[in-house]
């Protein structure tokens, strides 16, 4: 090999590939120069490649992480590049089956790295060189699907993103500050654990494990556009037509069978149906049967609600919130109709402005009166203390008074004393 020294693709053929855009980062690092410098010295041979590349569009200045690992021009020729130069193979380290298979969607791909605290702390123990999975790169992926953890984005220390070219240190190290990318700033609460298979990108894993097998001449175009109209009869045949709503309402008109479609459509079609990913977009469906097609009702991931059943319900949350409000013998708070009706505040506040604003109107009122009916109270057994005889035995004083009404009337402090400050002023200038 040429110029560049070999160093070892991690995990390379498993689905916890390293990312071909670590790969470069982590080759700048081992050679001591930035991920420009190597991108520079590829597009400097002259090859018939880069010849025609360059004819067209001349050497790429900023190439950011999505653009290493996703399905530009450059990228492909970078990675062929370097695949002849090493003799490792490098495009499975890179999103080649979105070109292939699915529907261009720019924001499927993050434009930053991610990495998980916890798996960045094994590779050390195990003395493994840091290195960002491909699968982190996954906008929609949240989680490590290891460790089932939240992906971070930034420096725990100084807070910035690890995009930069200038690759001073191993990956696990801040780029900026030196800091281990190994902690979080904050110590791991259970919200930081994901508890949907959707987050952590398990149907993702599987997909990349699948593709791990196969070589990239055998991945077809039109698989998932043969999916489609697979299911599309089948529903037809069978007049399952619940299925065939369930599945346009993250894809309108479902009729359109001749187009693909993002990932993200395909995650969702895929988990709707029951059926692995990888079936899905080679558009193999004939073998298999669907289902249990789940109860999508319960249980069913945040981002499955459709935004069509939504729009529907609104007539019945406003009967329950209606239902409610005759229930109670006072009127509640907004915030606890919210709650008990299951909707945010925010949302009868937006959705419902005017019974919104009469829940919060009839709530304060009945606090105030409340509020009124506590201090009427408290100003009788203040006056009471001082003139009815069954008190006689107490010392007059304000904090005796205190002690023994709030021990009577468990009204709180602040009306008590000042319906005995009240009191005892009134009482002594009648003395005076
Ligand atoms: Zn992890
Ligand atoms: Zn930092």
């Amino acid at each position: 090999m040429s110029d560049l020294f070999r160093i070892e693709l991690q995990q390379s053929g498993t689905p916890e590939t390293e990312s071909f855009a670590s790969y470069m980062y982590r080759l700048a690092y081992e050679h001591g120069v930035s991920a420009g410098e190597i991108v520079r010295y590829i597009f400097r041979k002259n090859t018939s490649e880069v010849k025609k590349y360059k004819d067209k569009n001349g050497v790429p200045k900023i190439l950011i992480s999505n653009d290493l690992v996703g399905t530009g021009s450059a990228n492909e020729l970078m990675v062929d590049f370097i695949e002849k130069e090493t003799g490792q193979e490098f495009y499975k380290s890179t999103f080649w089956f979105l070109k292939t298979s699915f529907a261009r969607c720019i924001n499927e791909v993050r434009k930053e790295f991610f990495w998980c605290p916890e798996c960045f702390k094994e590779m050390d123990i195990k003395g493994v060189p840091p290195y960002f999975k491909l699968i982190w790169h996954v906008s929609s992926i949240t989680h490590c699907h290891i460790h089932r953890t939240r992906l971070l984005g930034r420096c725990p220390k100084c807070d910035k993103k690890q995009n930069t070219m200038i690759r001073k240190y191993p990956n696990n190290l801040c780029q900026h500050c030196g800091e281990s990318l190994m902690k979080r700033n904050t110590s791991l609460s259970q919200d930081d654990f994901s508890n949907s298979w959707y987050s952590a990108g398990d149907d993702v894993l599987m997909l990349l494990n699948k593709l791990s097998y196969i070589n990239r001449k055998d991945l077809p175009k039109d698989g998932i556009v043969k999916s489609y109209e697979f299911i599309l009869n089948y529903c037809l045949n069978n007049s399952d037509y619940e299925l065939l709503e369930q599945l346009s309402d993250f894809r309108r008109p479902f009729r359109n069978t001749k187009r693909k479609v993002s990932l993200l459509i395909a995650r969702r079609s895929a988990y709707i149906l029951g059926i692995p990913l990888f079936d899905f977009i080679v558009g193999d469906l004939s073998q298999l049967t669907f289902g249990p097609v789940l109860n999508l009702t319960s249980a069913r991931p945040a981002f499955m609600r459709p935004v069509k059943k939504v729009i529907k319900d609104h007539e019945e949350i406003l009967l329950r919130i209606n239902n409610f409000l005759s229930s109670q013998s006072n009127p509640p708070s907004l915030r606890r109709t919210a709650k008990y009706v299951g909707v945010s505040v925010g949302y009868i506040d937006y959705r419902f402005e005017e019974l919104s604003k009469k829940i919060k109107k009839e709530h304060q009122e009945h606090k105030s009166r409340l509020m009124l009916k506590k201090k009427y109270k408290a100003q009788k057994a203040a006056l009471g203390f001082f003139l009815e005889d069954k008190y006689s035995k107490y010392n007059k004083s304000r904090k005796q008074a205190y002690k023994v009404l709030r021990e009577e009337t468990g009204l709180p402090k602040f009306i008590l004393k000042q319906a005995i400050q009240n009191a005892y002023a009134a009482l002594s200038s009648l003395v005076n």
